[in-house]
This record gives C-alpha cells, sequence and structure tokens, in this order.
C-alpha cells in the first residue's frame, strides 16, 4: 500500500521539515500489524514527493486469533485502510497536530498538495469518494479497477487508485485522510471503543461538523456501532448546532430589542475594553465571537495588535467578515485580525498563546453538561493571562418590559444566571485553575436585583 504527498510549494523541500523525515533518507518504523517505510522518490525545490510505503504483515495479523486459511489471504496488506491511518498517526504525528519545530508557521499555511492513494477500497464507490473529499474542496481523480483483467464481465471492484489535490495546511490534509479512509473502506483492523470517538472528534476538528456527510461519517467510522454513533453526533450536534446558524441570526436582534432601552451592548464594550487594558492585553482572542461586535469594537483601537475571533457558526463569521470590511481599515491592518471556526468545548491549539480571551455572552449557550469541557479548554489548556466572561444576570429579567416573565433573554440561552450562581462558579473555576477572579456589574444598577449584564475578570 502505498501513500504519496507531492506539494509544489516554493521551496517544496520544505516538505521535509513538515513531515519531520529527511528527504536524502529512507527511514523504517516497525508498527504493530508490519512496517512503514517513508523515502522521497522526488525532492527538488520545485517540487516534492514523499512516500509512505506499509508494509502490513499478514501473518502479524492473524496471529493468536486461531487464523484460518482465509484470514490470510485478504486485501489488508494491499489496500489503504485503517492501517494506513494508524501509520499516519504513528510516522506522522507531529505533522498531524499540525506543529513543526523549524517551519511552525509554514504547518498552519495552505500549501498545493496532491496525495495519492495506490489502492483505496470505496464501498459506496466513486460517487462516494467525492461526496467525502469535493465538500472539503479537494479535486479528486479516482480511477476504478476491475475485479479482475481476465474476467472483464465480472465488471468493477471496490478497489480505486485516487488522487486528491487541494491547496491547505499539510495537517489538514493528514487529518483527512486519517479520518476518510477507514470510513471508505467501512472496516477498522481494531476493536472500536469509546476512545474512537475522542480520535473521530480531535481529527475532525473544524471540518466535521459542517461535513454534509458528516452523519455517514460518523456512523462508520464507529463501525456502525448505535451507541458510539448517537454518542458521537450528540457531541458533533452540540457543537455545530446548525440551527445556531439561523439562530443566531436572529441572536442579536432579538436580545438587543429586550436590552436595548438602555444601551447595554454598549456599556458591555466599554467595560470589557477597559478591563483587557487594565491588564495591558493586546493580544485577545474572542470566544464565541458571533458577528464581531467586539472584534470592531478592539479593531478600530489601536491598543490592540492582534485580535482572534472564533464561533462554531459559520454564518456569524461571514457576517462578522462583512462587518469587519466594512470599516475599509488599511490594507496593513488586516493582518491584525482572524476569524476562526471553531468549538470551544473541544481542546484547540490555535486558541493559546494569547494575553487574554473574553467570553462574552457565551457561556448561557453552552449546555451545562459540556461547561466543565469549557473550562478546561480555557483554563487549562489555552490559559490566557487574563480571561473576561459576561452573562446575563437573570434577578434583572423582571426590569425589562419586554420580556415576560420567566423566559429568558434569548430562545437559545440553555441557562441565565443569578448573581450568586454566577459568582459560585467564577470563584471555583479560579480556585481549581489558578487564577483570581474580580465581579463586576455592567449596566444600572438596581439596589435589589442588581445590574442586567454580569462580568467575571480572571487573572492568572
Ligand atoms: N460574543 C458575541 C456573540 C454572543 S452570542 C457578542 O457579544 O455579540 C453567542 C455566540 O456563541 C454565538 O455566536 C454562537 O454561535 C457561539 N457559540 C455557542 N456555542 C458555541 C460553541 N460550543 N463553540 C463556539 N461558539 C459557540
Amino acid at each position: 500500500m502505498l501513500l504519496t504527498i507531492t506539494t509544489t510549494h516554493f521551496p517544496a523541500t520544505e516538505l521535509g521539515y513538515l513531515l519531520h523525515k529527511h528527504p536524502d533518507r529512507c527511514q523504517s518504523f516497525a508498527l504493530s500489524f508490519g512496517k512503514a517505510h517513508i523515502f522521497y522518490p522526488e525532492a527538488s525545490i520545485e517540487r516534492c514527493t514523499a512516500a509512505l510505503l506499509l508494509d502490513v504483515d499478514p501473518v502479524k495479523l492473524v496471529r493468536g486469533r486461531g487464523a484460518r486459511l482465509e484470514q490470510y489471504v485478504s486485501d489488508r496488506p494491499y489496500v489503504a485502510s485503517s492501517f494506513l491511518s494508524v501509520a499516519i498517526a504513528q510516522v506522522f504525528s507531529t505533522a498531524l497536530g499540525g506543529r513543526c519545530k523549524d517551519l511552525p508557521e509554514l504547518a498552519q499555511t495552505p500549501i498545493p498538495l496532491v496525495a495519492k492513494l495506490s489502492v483505496l477500497p470505496c464501498r459506496g464507490g466513486e460517487e462516494f469518494l467525492r461526496q467525502l473529499f469535493e465538500p472539503l474542496g479537494y479535486n479528486v481523480s479516482a480511477a476504478g479497477h476491475t475485479l479482475d483483467e481476465k474476467f472483464p464481465d465480472w465488471g468493477q471492484s471496490k478497489y480505486f487508485t485516487v488522487e486528491l489535490q487541494h491547496t491547505l495546511p499539510l495537517s489538514d490534509l493528514l487529518s483527512h485522510l486519517y479520518v476518510l479512509i477507514p470510513v471508505l473502506d467501512d472496516d477498522k483492523h481494531y476493536w472500536v471503543g469509546d476512545e474512537e470517538i475522542e480520535k473521530l472528534l480531535r481529527h475532525g476538528e473544524g471540518w466535521l461538523t459542517t461535513h454534509p456527510a458528516r452523519e455517514q461519517i460518523t456512523r462508520r467510522y464507529l463501525k456502525r456501532q448505535q451507541r458510539l454513533t448517537r454518542l458521537a453526533l450528540t457531541q458533533l450536534v452540540e457543537e455545530d448546532n446548525t440551527d445556531l446558524d439561523s439562530v443566531e441570526e436572529s441572536h442579536a436582534k432579538e436580545e438587543a430589542a429586550v436590552e436595548k432601552p438602555i444601551s447595554l451592548n454598549q456599556q458591555r464594550l466599554d467595560a470589557v475594553i477597559a478591563a483587557l487594558k487594565q491588564s495591558n492585553a493586546r493580544r485577545v482572542i474572542d470566544l464565541g465571537c458571533g458577528q464581531g461586535n467586539l472584534l470592531k469594537t478592539l479593531l478600530k483601537d489601536g491598543f490592540f495588535e492582534q485580535i482572534t475571533g472564533v464561533d462554531v457558526s459559520y454564518r456569524a463569521l461571514e457576517v462578522a467578515q462583512e462587518r469587519l470590511d466594512r470599516l475599509r481599515l488599511p490594507r496593513n491592518q488586516w493582518e491584525r485580525v482572524q476569524l476562526i471556526q471553531g468549538a470551544l468545548t473541544y481542546q484547540d491549539k490555535r486558541f493559546s498563546g494569547y494575553d487574554a480571551a473574553t467570553v462574552i455572552e457565551v457561556i448561557e449557550h453552552l449546555d451545562l453538561p459540556r461547561l466543565g469541557a469549557f473550562e478546561r479548554v480555557l483554563f487549562e489548556f489555552a490559559q490566557p493571562k487574563t480571561v473576561v466572561v459576561t452573562t446575563p444576570n437573570i434577578e434583572y429579567n423582571i426590569k425589562f418590559e419586554n420580556l415576560p416573565v420567566g423566559k429568558l433573554r434569548h430562545q437559545d440561552h440553555r441557562f441565565e444566571w443569578t448573581r450568586s450562581q454566577f459568582q459560585n462558579w467564577a470563584n471555583q473555576v479560579a480556585e481549581s485553575f489558578g487564577y483570581t477572579v474580580e465581579f463586576q456589574s455592567i449596566g444600572t444598577e438596581d439596589s435589589e436585583v442588581g445590574s442586567p449584564t454580569q462580568m467575571g475578570v480572571f487573572r492568572r
């Protein structure tokens, strides 16, 4: 089984750094089911190809399982299957994780890549192959193989020689292959347990949630085990929440209408900006940035050097992008801002390296059982020095004339907290992760029910 990856990025030999494998050498690695050999059939500055040759040992495959003859006679050693995924994860682990010591930026940069798979079993045929890769932006070419050249009327086999072409970061290509090869093959050589969900979500991060075939991918990846598939899909759905897109379009309007009389939005932005400046936070990541309210304000203020907005909703990010475009800033200012699609409840290396994270009117959109995951993603893994969190104060709701009693401020809010609920949560989070937290109220303060918005500023 042969996988080759070719780039025409200049200088193409940088592929060697990205893969952590020197183009001048041929290296072999022992895996539990055979050997992986890495070598470069071509390596010039114009064009460089790395090859991963998988030499699956059919005897090792069946050892200790009371093998019968037909188990030795199988296609497994010769086709791309979950063995190839395991090999990718083991011999290209840093590249798969998007890391590169020597060229860290290149690891995140889209470069022209072509992956060729000598024999890929596609259960579902070429159509399914295209359904998997084309929505991710690949140019797909596939040559089918007949079952047996000597007997053409036996028809086509499920085997294809496949070429996938796209301009994208190498880690994205490897993640796509890692997940989708076993999906096409529709089999796994090892027992599929709960940890497979974690692998699927980790390697599917940033693309699986919005993939039109995500249900089929999940079902097949988890070997059609209904319990696991259901579990994974609920997590994916939560992460993706397609209807968040439409919900979010009305979100701004709906919540703003409730809160308008006191122009709470402006007061909230002012308070957040003041807290950021007080912490001297110049590099800021806005988690759950929505349509870019805060991003816009940060971008207009020269104090902030690097601004990143993250949201799970693609639609919200599109609107944010349009609103930022409308600022008509000089070109060089664009380098200060970037938008990324991501979920806050899954660990993400892209969230690290900022002075501060802002989480403005977002936590109440997370399901309570997933709040713990979010806490770890932010406070344990991303670990910015400062975290600013705002959320509605439910006690204040009775003061909104246009809000029926007992109703939350927005239909997608999973909860709204009293002041003591928020402070208990925040104090416990601060204590668990080594932060201190201070509270501030935003908006007109009422002697009984407090102010409409509550803010916690965490510092490490
Ligand atoms: N901070 C913005 C938007 C608040 S609305 C503002 O103040 O205007 C909440 C936002 O959180 C929405 O845009 C929603 O898409 C996003 N969101 C909800 N759950 C999320 C999750 N799990 N991961 C990432 N974003 C999420």
